[in-house]
């Protein structure tokens, strides 16, 4: 058994897996990390500084030369937490649709994984957290002390994520949401750097019919803590 205490949440996209970290992370005071906003902080960049994004050289030297941050929310606005890239504050940028539309082409990228991976590896090391990702637990901490993947169906993942889309005022339709799911899930399942599955010894939950406050019990007490 690893000697790391980290909790690895894999799943696919809109499937739940931030808001159950962040309750996790709340309930054992651990600290939450989405591995997502840097896949997606590399997207941005690279739409802003190259024009072909299927240049991997090109994607890979903008992955190793930007500085990603990730601090404490400076703003009450619905942030977790500021991601900053090169000292700019892009907390919401990273979450358009056309970084979503891009991000799986640039994550699937050698270069791109080796530099984020060790990025992650570095912070994991503290323990105590919650970490998010397509292939925390099969990959970067393939020895983590507990392993969770939480699936949901694709109509459920982007009847959520309409919610959420709505909320912030934005107008994007459920179909395109929907498309959106489909496409990036194909592209993360189907790449050949650590491709999206759910670890071996994983505990696989699916959440379509469960709301978030019924998996999280589950989840505490798998990892064998009172549940509130
Ligand atoms: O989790 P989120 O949807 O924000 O992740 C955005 C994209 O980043 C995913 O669709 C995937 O392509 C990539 N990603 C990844 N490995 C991770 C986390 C995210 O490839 N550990």
């Amino acid at each position: 058994m690893s000697t790391i205490n980290l909790i690895a949440i894999d799943g696919p996209a809109a499937s739940g897996k931030s808001t159950l970290a962040e309750l996790i992370a709340k309930n054992l005071d651990y600290f939450f990390f989405d591995t997502g906003v840097m896949y997606r902080a590399v997207t941005l960049a690279a739409l802003a500084q190259i024009n072909d994004l299927d240049d991997e050289t090109k994607v890979t030297e903008v992955a190793n030369r930007i500085q990603i941050d990730v601090q404490a929310a400076s703003k009450q606005d619905g942030r977790v937490m500021d991601i900053l890239v090169d000292g700019k504050d892009v907390t919401w940028q990273i979450r358009t649709p056309e970084v979503d539309f891009n991000v799986s082409k640039v994550s699937a990228y050698a270069g791109v994984r080796k530099a984020m991976t060790e990025q992650q590896r570095r912070i994991g090391e503290r323990g105590n957290m919650v970490m998010v990702g397509r292939d925390i637990g099969t990959v970067v901490f393939p020895d983590a002390k507990h392993k969770i993947y939480l699936e949901a169906s694709p109509e459920e993942r982007a009847r959520r994520r309409f919610v959420e889309v709505q909320n912030r005022g934005e107008s994007t339709t459920y179909e395109e949401i929907l498309a959106s799911i489909r496409k990036r899930d194909e592209v993360d399942s189907s790449r050949a750097v650590a491709p999206l599955k759910p670890a071996d010894d994983a505990y696989v939950i699916d959440s379509d019919d469960k709301a978030i406050d019924i998996v999280l019990k589950e989840v505490l007490q798998i990892l064998g803590k009172s549940v509130p």
